[in-house]
């Protein structure tokens, strides 16, 4: 069966690019939207959130399938708009923003923002007069891979306050949001946010403040090493709670993701520089590579993120335990000395590897040039030729 990493391999071997190098294959972000928005249905908005990849190419694929956006910065609009996204299919959903920020938005057209401050929103009411707010609230999902801990969302009461308090500004409360963590890999983990939401839009109704989105954030989980649920399950455990938790009129669905849309559509080829044993008798060998924790491999962090390596070209059968580290002079530059790795014996310094689905949180996390490396290279093709260089 053909995957779509075997186009990406296609252009690799035929291309043969300086490693390391992010290749996208936007024909699969694209094909995965759809699926998404096929699982869900017409009736719920698709957001791409646009810090997962923000390449041009994949915005301008997505824009073309009808996609929505998820911005959080006044360079991230930017992006979607010379994209060819129409200003009112984006939403703001950083809810820590200046006003400097919220008035580029409003005046690029931008209507819909997230918030869950007194101060943020009095900001959005005096700079974006009039615009749609939807209530970030704190929700205590089972763990994802990369959680959000506290870091954003208001308590229930807070929440349904900031929507009483939106009308009274002159704002419109036009949603409750929250997100799970990402790579949630648990379908059921929405249940109790979406029970909490509920709750909140019933509070703010009865004070005259009707909240009619529910923005489920993104979260989905896609296949590393572990395999992530089919995005089908994802749909009905969440139309499931939504019928469960609103008995009456549902809210309309908005969903958010980042990693489901753009993972699966890249791989990273890499270069082991280094691979030695630090003694004889250590059974482990380790393998530094020209990628590391800060030219794209961020999500190494706690090993977070296991990814998947692929060593190119013909290697024997027989492999071994293996740590892998980052090139740079920097301790926390190992990715993996935990998680059990094995890979060929025969691997030898100047060997290439593959990173499977590495599309989304690698280039736009990449640093600028921490050791005087430079950021992660991307390549984006589409029908298998190259689209674009960055
Ligand atoms: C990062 C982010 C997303 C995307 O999350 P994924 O786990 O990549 O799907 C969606 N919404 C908000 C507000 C985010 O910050």
């Amino acid at each position: 069966m053909s995957t779509p990493f075997d186009r990406i391999r296609r252009f690799l071997d035929d291309q043969q690019p300086p490693t390391p190098c992010l290749v996208v294959d936007v024909d699969t972000a694209a094909d995965r939207y759809r699926a998404l928005a096929a699982a869900f249905g017409p009736a719920t908005r698709i957001q791409y959130a646009v810090k997962a990849n923000p390449e041009p190419a994949v915005l301008r694929a997505l824009r073309a399938e009808g996609a929505s956006f998820d911005v959080a910065s006044p360079a991230e609009i930017d992006l979607c708009l010379a994209a060819g996204a129409r200003a009112d299919t984006l939403s703001y959903g950083n809810t820590v923003k200046k006003p400097s920020a919220i008035a580029m938005a409003h005046a690029a057209g931008v209507r819909e923002f997230a918030c869950e401050a007194t101060d943020d929103l009095e900001n959005i009411a005096r700079h974006a007069p009039g615009a749609e707010v939807s209530v970030r609230l704190l929700v205590d999902p089972p763990a994802s891979v990369t959680p959000f801990g506290r870091k954003f969302g208001c308590a229930p009461d807070e929440a349904a306050a900031l929507l009483v308090r939106a009308a009274e500004l002159g704002l419109d409360p036009a949603g409750i949001s929250f997100h799970v963590g990402s790579q949630q890999l648990d379908p059921a983990a929405w249940d109790g946010a979406i029970a909490l939401a509920a709750k909140v839009a019933t509070d703010a109704a009865a004070r005259g403040a009707r909240p009619r989105r529910l923005n489920v954030g993104g979260g989905l989980g896609v296949s590393y090493t572990d395999q992530a649920p089919p995005v089908t399950a994802y749909a009905a455990a969440l139309r499931s709670a939504l019928h469960a938790h609103f008995p009456g009129e549902a809210p309309a669905l908005v969903l958010e993701p980042g990693r489901a849309v753009v993972a699966e559509a890249g791989l990273i080829r890499c270069e082991a520089v280094l691979v030695t044993r630090k003694s004889a008798m250590d059974p482990h060998r380790w393998v530094y590579l020209d990628i590391g924790r800060y030219n794209g491999l961020a999500e190494t962090e706690n090993e977070a993120i296991a990814y998947r390596f692929e060593p190119v070209g013909e290697h024997t059968p027989d492999d071994g335990p293996v740590i892998i580290a980052g090139p740079t002079c920097d301790g926390d530059d190992v990715l993996y000395q935990r998680t059990p790795y094995r890979l060929p014996l025969s691997l030898r310094s100047g060997d290439r590897l593959d990173i499977l689905a590495a599309g989304a949180y690698t280039a736009s996390y990449s640093s600028v040039a921490f050791n005087g490396i430079e950021p992660l290279r991307t390549y984006c093709i589409s029908g298998g030729r190259l689209i674009s260089a960055e």
